[in-house]
This record gives C-alpha cells, sequence and structure tokens, in this order.
C-alpha cells in the first residue's frame, strides 16, 4: 500500500471508530481502553515499534501519514500519553527483553495505563536530589517516599519511579529506576486538583512498597542516564503532541479561532497568520527530529528546544484567543477557558521554560554553564528537601 493508499484507510477507519457520542466521564477511562484496542488491531497503534513486542514495524513515514489523517479527531487516549510518549519508549530503549514481552504489547492495546513518577515535593527542576529511598532487600526492594505532579496516576497500572539508592555519591550518581505496580497496597494516590477545575495530577505516597529486581530499569545506580533517556522523549512526545489526539476539538487553535472570529480585521488577521506561522513551523521541526530520531540521530538538546517552542507556542494561543474573543473566553465550564487555564502548566511540565532555556544556553548556544557547586558532594551532604 502506498502512503496516499495507507492515509486514506487510516482517515477511512478514524471516521468509522472514533467514538462521536457523548459519554458519562465515569465511562471515559473504559471507552479508552476500547478504543486503544480496536486501534491496535486496526494496526495504528505502535506505527514504528518493533513487531516484536507489539507494534507495527512501519516507518515515520507512516507514523507522520497516520498523524495527518488524524488532525481532524480528537482521539481519546489523553491517559495513554505518558505509556506511549514516555514510559514506553524508555522500556524499549533501556529494559531487558522481559520488560519489553512482559510490558509493552499491554501498554499498545490500552490493556494498562502508566504514569511517570520523578518529580518530588523538594526536587522538580533539580530533579537528581530526590530523596524516595529504595532499599535492597533479597531480590527485592523496599521503597519509601513521596512524589508530586504525578499525571493520571490515579488511573495508573504501571509507574516508571526514580529513586535514590545510595545516599553516599553525589546526587546523579546514586539514584536507580524501577517499574513499580500501582495497585500495591503500600502506594496512596492523592489527586491534585489545578485552576481548570480537573484533577489530571496527584501525590503518590510509597510505604514499605516491594519492587522485585528483574523489574529494574538499567544498573543500580545508573537511573540518571534511564531518566535522561525519558527525559529526551518526554519532551519530544510533548512537543509532538503525542496522546493528545488532534487539534480539531481544540477550543484555542487557529481552526476554532477563525470560526468565531470576523477575520475582515487586518489586525486579527495579521495575528491569526502569526499563530499559522508559528504552528506550522513547530511541525516541521518536530516532523524532523522524529525522522532524525528514527534514523539514529540523537535530538539531544534540540528536543528542549522543541519543548520550549511548544510552551512558548502555548502560552502565545492561550493569550491570543483571550485577547481576540474577549470576556466570554473565560467563562467557567467553556472548553477555551478550560485551555486557557491549563496552558500555564506547559511552560513547567516535562521541565520549566527557564531550564528547557539553561538547556539551550549550555548545549546549542555553547554559553557558559551555570555554576554547579553540588556536582561532586555526597548526597547526604547537600542541603535539600528534607535534609535542609
Ligand atoms: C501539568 C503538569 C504535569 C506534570 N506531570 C508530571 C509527571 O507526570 N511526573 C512527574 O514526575 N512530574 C510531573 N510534573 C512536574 C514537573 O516536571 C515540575 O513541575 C517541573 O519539573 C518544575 O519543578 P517544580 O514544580 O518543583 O518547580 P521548581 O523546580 O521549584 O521551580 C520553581 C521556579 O524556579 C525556576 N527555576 C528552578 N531552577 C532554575 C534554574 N536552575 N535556573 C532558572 N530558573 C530555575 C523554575 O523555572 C520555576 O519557574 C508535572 C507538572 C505539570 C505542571
Amino acid at each position: 500500500m502506498n502512503l496516499d493508499e495507507y492515509r486514506r484507510a487510516a482517515g477511512e477507519w478514524l471516521r468509522e471508530n472514533v467514538p462521536t457520542d457523548d459519554y458519562p466521564e465515569a465511562d471515559a477511562i473504559a471507552r479508552a481502553k476500547e478504543f486503544m484496542a480496536k486501534l491496535h488491531d486496526a494496526g495504528y497503534s505502535g506505527i514504528t515499534w518493533a513487531k516484536q513486542w507489539g507494534g507495527q514495524g512501519l516507518t515515520q513515514a507512516e507514523d507522520r501519514a497516520f498523524a495527518e489523517a488524524a488532525r481532524d479527531y480528537t482521539l481519546p487516549t489523553y491517559v495513554f500519553s505518558i505509556g506511549l510518549g514516555m514510559t514506553g519508549p524508555t522500556i524499549a530503549d533501556r529494559g531487558t527483553d522481559a520488560q519489553r514481552e512482559r510490558f509493552l504489547r499491554p501498554l499498545l492495546r490500552g490493556e494498562e495505563i502508566w504514569c511517570q513518577l520523578f518529580s518530588e515535593p523538594g526536587a522538580g527542576s533539580d530533579v537528581a536530589s530526590l530523596q524516595t529511598r529504595a532499599v535492597p532487600d533479597g531480590d527485592h526492594w523496599v521503597i519509601n517516599g513521596q512524589k508530586v505532579w504525578t499525571s493520571v496516576a490515579h488511573h495508573a497500572d504501571w509507574g516508571l519511579l526514580l529513586t535514590r539508592t545510595d545516599v553516599d555519591v553525589p546526587k546523579h550518581k546514586g539514584l536507580t529506576m524501577f517499574v513499580v505496580d500501582m495497585h500495591h497496597p503500600g502506594v496512596t494516590v492523592r489527586p491534585l486538583r489545578d485552576m481548570s477545575g480537573k484533577a489530571n495530577f496527584n501525590e503518590v505516597f510509597f510505604d514499605n512498597v516491594t519492587i522485585p529486581d528483574e523489574h529494574r530499569v538499567g544498573e543500580v545506580n545508573d537511573g540518571w542516564s534511564v531518566a535522561v533517556t525519558t527525559l529526551l522523549h518526554e519532551r519530544l512526545s510533548i512537543s509532538a503532541g503525542v496522546g493528545m489526539g488532534g487539534q480539531k476539538d481544540n477550543p484555542a487553535s487557529l481552526e476554532a479561532l477563525r470560526r468565531v472570529l470576523d477575520t475582515d480585521d487586518p489586525l486579527v488577521r495579521d495575528e491569526l497568520v502569526e499563530l499559522h506561522i508559528r504552528s506550522r513551523a513547530l511541525a516541521l521541526f518536530n516532523q524532523r527530529l522524529a525522522q532524525e530520531t528514527k534514523a539514529g540521530i540523537f535530538p539531544g538538546a534540540r528536543g528542549s528546544a522543541a519543548k520550549l517552542l511548544l510552551a512558548e507556542l502555548t502560552l502565545y494561543q492561550a493569550d491570543l484567543a483571550t485577547r481576540l474573543v474577549g470576556p466570554e473566553a473565560v467563562l467557567a465550564d467553556q472548553p477555551l477557558a478550560r485551555a486557557i487555564s491549563m496552558a500555564p502548566g506547559m511552560a513547567l511540565g516535562g521541565g520549566t521554560n527557564e531550564i528547557m532555556r539553561n538547556i539551550v544556553g549550555d548545549r546549542v548556544l555553547g554559553l557558559p554553564p551555570e555554576p554547579r557547586v553540588d556536582k561532586t558532594v555526597p548526597f547526604k551532604d547537600l542541603k535539600v528537601g528534607t535534609q535542609a
């Protein structure tokens, strides 16, 4: 099948299968799981992932063709976005074959939901300062500590968990990554409500949670390099909008704004053209990064640039919608108000704009790096978190 046929077939499949009926929010997860299973059966989930682990083994060209066909739809796949965009690719890159075998196919079929457990109350931008401990006990590890801002943890079956395993070495050198069972009795998940009124992220507490050593990802004390793999996938997937569906129902998109505005005004048209240019430039940049990644070219700090550009675009879109639509834009319970109130979170989640700028300044522009006096000090001697 050539690409045009592939795109046409994907469009037809989406037209027939993307749910358009209204259903109660309580049914949303069951409906999303049902949709993912159908998507996988039809060959459109994990398009570029290895066939051996449940993917379709196709190329970026098919992936892009599907994304183009999906642009006209809002896919109910948000709850799978961490698994598809971040934790799944990390297991694929850094996990053992047994982990790939166990976790990737159920993830691609929507049978299991994943979350990413890195941030803590005392460790966000400086995530290597985290304090959640993992202590070995025979062939298991025992976990105690707290995470925060964990998106979709209240629905998750599995979490990718970054822990501290050695306090006697510098902070980046004593971390280890695990897959944790979110249904373990020692895991407590408490939803946090954000200013959009929704509770999409959570606090997560670990009280003597046990994890078998076979669920360790990477070597003991090499968790930082695994985390860097996840963060890279996170930035690329956020900027590419993995699991976010199309722009069709985004109330702050160019298409939506054009629907509600009288576009004869040259100043308004000018602003909309600016929005179009920025959106298009970012889409092309993402396309290039995806092609390069597939070809084995490491995007490195350019992934941070893409994430920064998306955050800036989202803020610009929200600001523009507020100015052009006026007070109606912020009426409670309106989709546009929700999109506007969620926009600032984009400049924080996945690394803040300031941190992205630091990375770009340091690694792309070659500016002098920030002074890092804590790089060689044993973690236990640092004044961070509750150690302060
Ligand atoms: C919507 C959303 C979803 C999220 N989902 C997850 C998730 O699923 N899993 C997860 O682990 N985390 C998640 N997070 C947490 C996110 O990764 C952190 O919020 C982020 O890394 C910032 O950390 P912090 O909130 O502790 O802020 P801090 O690190 O305390 O930063 C506070 C302010 O100081 C600035 N700052 C800090 N250090 C520097 C510096 N060196 N130079 C310049 N400025 C600096 C920051 O830019 C920021 O403005 C999510 C956050 C949001 C908003």
